[in-house]
């Protein structure tokens, strides 16, 4: 399978494409393990032109009339949908996922965009009395600044114009680096952009494969006002240390442990439903993935048959292939840091009742799999599979299962299946997450506020609150 024609590989840079100092670096089809492009290999030297150019862009960009900066993104948005199958088909090629979830994914995506053209226009500040009625106060928003976003290689489109969307709308200039998995989408972003509009030097993209000295670089430069990272919580910690030292005001959506709780009155196809949504979109290997099934005694045999029967009769392939349900996992090393987590959860005295092992063959597969009897400290249970893997874990009732929801350092998404609002909401309340699904296993929403609390980040993106990400305040105060 090869690359369509025309799909950039060079950095963008100043409006211009071009070469990275440090030559090129493979991105493989994961597929079927085939190299598919050298994409440019950014060095610190692009980093600083890529900071240079958004720093020039900054101050115009900032005081364009709202609706000029709303225009960029509504025409981004559009275009992104003129050119939906050629960007699913490249996101299935680079990452694996299946069509049907890579043209979802390019929905979602442009839909940042048009909800940030709409969001773009409705800055505001206030005016208050003072307490003590001596003065009035006045609230001003501006944009940070430069904005360095980095993303996942998960969702390729949607991860980066989640953040693109915001930042250009509240008037900030942006440095974004995709993940080396994936750096291909967020270029032909990039063109998107250009061609909606976006100013030379407003929207620059720096690829490498080895992204701490580069990032490390950019966070040390003091034009840059603000970071904003999707990705694993141990890298989002380092980058959090990293920023601290010129306190570069930071956004962070992380990783999760997402449990998935089934109360004992669910209606259990439905459950078994939003299950495969929720465990099976994008092969597993979402933030907001099912990670841990907290199921009740009574109903958990029937589940897991009910799960294991849906999630073994997907079709497994290439990404790119139509009737693909199941594509690859992203690379080998996180295909076997999955076999890993599920054979020490074996051992440990978890019964497999589909999947399980590494199949032979081309390509980073890993099946479907579905484990019952899962200890509660095992690995599968208290680890981010990020993977199709399904650990059932029967618990006694809404406390027991609570319990077991909350007993993680993670806080992302929650799920609870049960036909009784009031008890599903009561639950929903003593979740220690950023969202819940009650009775459905999507949250993910343009529209909605998506984040994490405890160890899964700060800050929220999407929704009203995300363009917040990109504004400070300024008060006044006078009188009159
Ligand atoms: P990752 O942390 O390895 O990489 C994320 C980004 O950070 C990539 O751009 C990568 O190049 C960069 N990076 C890696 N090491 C770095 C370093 N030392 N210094 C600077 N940058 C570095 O994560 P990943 O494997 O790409 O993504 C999977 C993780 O992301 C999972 O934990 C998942 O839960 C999380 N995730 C979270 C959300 C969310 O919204 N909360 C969404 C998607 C993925």
């Amino acid at each position: 399978m090869t690359l369509p024609a025309g799909t950039p590989t060079q950095l963008y840079i100043g409006g211009t494409w071009r070469d990275g100092s440090q030559g090129t670096f493979d991105v493989t089809n994961p597929s079927t393990g085939e190299v598919i492009a050298a994409v440019a290999r950014a060095g610190t030297d692009d980093v600083d032109a890529a900071i240079d150019a958004a720093a020039a862009a900054q101050p115009d960009w900032a005081t364009r009339a709202p609706r000029e900066r709303g225009e960029v993104l509504r025409k981004s948005f559009e275009l992104m949908i003129e050119r939906a199958d050629e960007l699913a088909f490249l996101m299935s090629l680079e990452m694996g996922k299946s069509l049907t979830d890579a043209r979802g994914e390019v929905t979602y995506a442009a839909e940042f965009f048009r909800w940030y053209s709409e969001e773009a226009v409705r800055v505001g500040g206030e005016v208050r009395m003072s307490p003590s009625g001596a003065n009035r106060i006045l609230t001003f928003k501006k944009p940070f600044g430069v904005a360095l976003l980095l993303t996942p290689w998960n969702f390729p489109a949607a991860m980066a114009t989640r953040k693109l969307g915001p930042a250009l709308a509240a008037g900030c200039a942006v440095v974004l680096k995709p993940a080396e998995d994936t750096p291909l989408t967020a270029l032909v972003l990039a063109q998107i952009l250009s061609d909606a509009g976006a100013p030379d030097g407003l929207v620059n993209v720096i690829t490498t494969e080895r992204p701490g000295d580069v990032v490390e670089h950019a966070l040390a430069d003091d034009r840059v006002r603000k970071l904003s990272f999707t990705g694993s919580t141990g890298v989002g910690s380092l980058l959090l240390e990293q920023a601290a030292g010129r306190i570069v005001d930071s956004s962070m959506e992380l990783g999760g442990n997402d449990p998935f709780l089934v109360l004992d009155d669910a209606d259990l196809d439905a459950a078994v439903e939003g299950a495969m949504l929720a465990k099976m979109r994008n092969g597993g290997q979402a933030c907001t993935a099912a990670n841990r099934f907290l199921v009740a005694e009574s109903v958990a045999e029937d589940f897991a048959k009910k799960l294991a029967d849906k999630m073994g009769s997907l079709t497994v392939g290439a990404g790119t292939d139509e009737s693909t349900q199941l594509g690859p996992m992203i690379n080998a090393k996180q295909r076997d840091g999955i076999a890993d987590k599920v054979d020490r959860s074996v051992s440990a005295g978890a019964r497999v009742v589909i999947g399980g092992s590494v199949q032979s063959g081309d390509g980073f597969f890993y099946p479907a799999t579905v484990l019952t009897d899962v200890p509660r400290d095992s690995a599968v249970a208290t680890e981010e599979v990020f993977g199709p893997v399904a650990p059932i874990i029967t618990v006694k009732d809404d406390d027991d299962a609570l319990a077991v929801a909350n007993a993680t350092e993670m806080g992302l998404t929650g799920y609870v299946y049960t036909r009784d609002l009031a008890r599903g909401l009561r639950v929903c309340e003593k979740l220690e997450v950023g969202m819940v699904g009650l009775n459905r296993g999507l949250v993910s929403d343009p529209a909605a506020p998506f984040g994490g609390v405890k160890q899964s980040g700060l800050g929220r993106e999407g929704g009203f609150e995300g363009i917040e990400e990109y504004l400070e305040t300024t008060y006044v105060a006078t009188n009159w």
